[in-house]
């Protein structure tokens, strides 16, 4: 009785052990078929250039119709600020935000999120979501071949993920001022973006005046409501006058900040 071979702790470590051995296996064959599709042509990046990030797998399709409300009923509000990252407006916004524990969806332009990506790293770090506004806002896309359109919502959808420096959901696509066609949402679609519209124009855009901002969106406003403002492409003080004015409107009307 000297030697009692495998006596029940010796066999569950065997078990521990093989177990080990074939996880570590099937991770390290699963990370060199990832690393071997590198570099292969995908939706995202056609040419297969090497990028920053890591290949991705194209998101899932999504339907290709228009949203204008929010993604849950009741009294929520979604709030959509385009063309940016701008280096002098982004950050207001998103302390004025975060000072009312609120959220929005930022529709960024693939130039501007290329040029300042520590900006996309903020907006995801503070829990908003992100929306593709294309590489180059380009108002005729819709009026361009089916290849130039791809270029440009895919092309805005990968400049999001490299400036992120990781994978990241983007869940909507903005047409650069509206301008929807069946082509720019079906491209957006098969590639896992919602077109996401709105229900109310601030016409912050036009520079109206911080009051006729606030009392455009006071007016607008309806449970599910998604409200277009701007955070780039110009001079937004306005727009960030009215966003401190317009949160606490609306949650002193009971409103909650949401998504679309
Ligand atoms: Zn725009």
């Amino acid at each position: 009785m000297r030697h009692r071979v495998l006596r029940p702790p010796y066999c569950y470590r065997w078990a521990v052990l093989i177990l080990t051995l074939v996880t570590v296996t099937t991770f390290a064959v699963a990370a060199l078929r990832t690393s071997s599709a590198v570099g292969a042509p995908t939706a995202a990046n056609p040419l297969g250039h090497a990028t920053s990030t890591p290949a991705r797998a194209t998101p899932p399709p999504v339907a290709a119709e228009v949203v204008r409300h929010t993604d849950r009923p009741g009294r929520v509000v979604a709030l959509t600020f385009d063309d940016g990252p701008d280096p002098v407006y982004t950050p207001r916004i998103l302390d004025l935000l975060s000072e009312h524990d609120a959220v929005a969806t930022f529709c960024m332009l693939g130039s501007e999120a290329r040029r300042h990506p520590e900006l996309v790293q903020q907006v995801l770090a503070r829990g908003m979501r992100l929306c593709d506004h294309t590489v180059s806002h380009d108002q005729d896309l819709r009026t361009r071949s089916e290849q130039r359109i791809t270029a440009e919502v895919m092309g805005g959808w990968t400049d999001l993920q490299i400036a992120a420096g990781r994978d990241v959901p983007v869940p909507y696509f903005r047409a650069p001022a509206g301008n929807w066609s069946e082509r720019t949402s079906a491209v957006a679609a098969r590639n896992g973006m919602r077109s996401l519209a709105w229900s109310v124009d601030s016409r912050d855009w036009t520079l109206p005046g911080t009051e006729r901002i606030v009392a455009a969106v006071k007016e607008g406003v309806e449970p599910g409501a998604v409200v277009l403002l701007h955070d780039g492409g110009g001079q937004r003080e306005q727009t960030v006058a009215a966003l401190a004015e317009l949160l606490p409107w609306l949650l002193a009307q009971g409103y909650e900040l949401g998504f679309p």
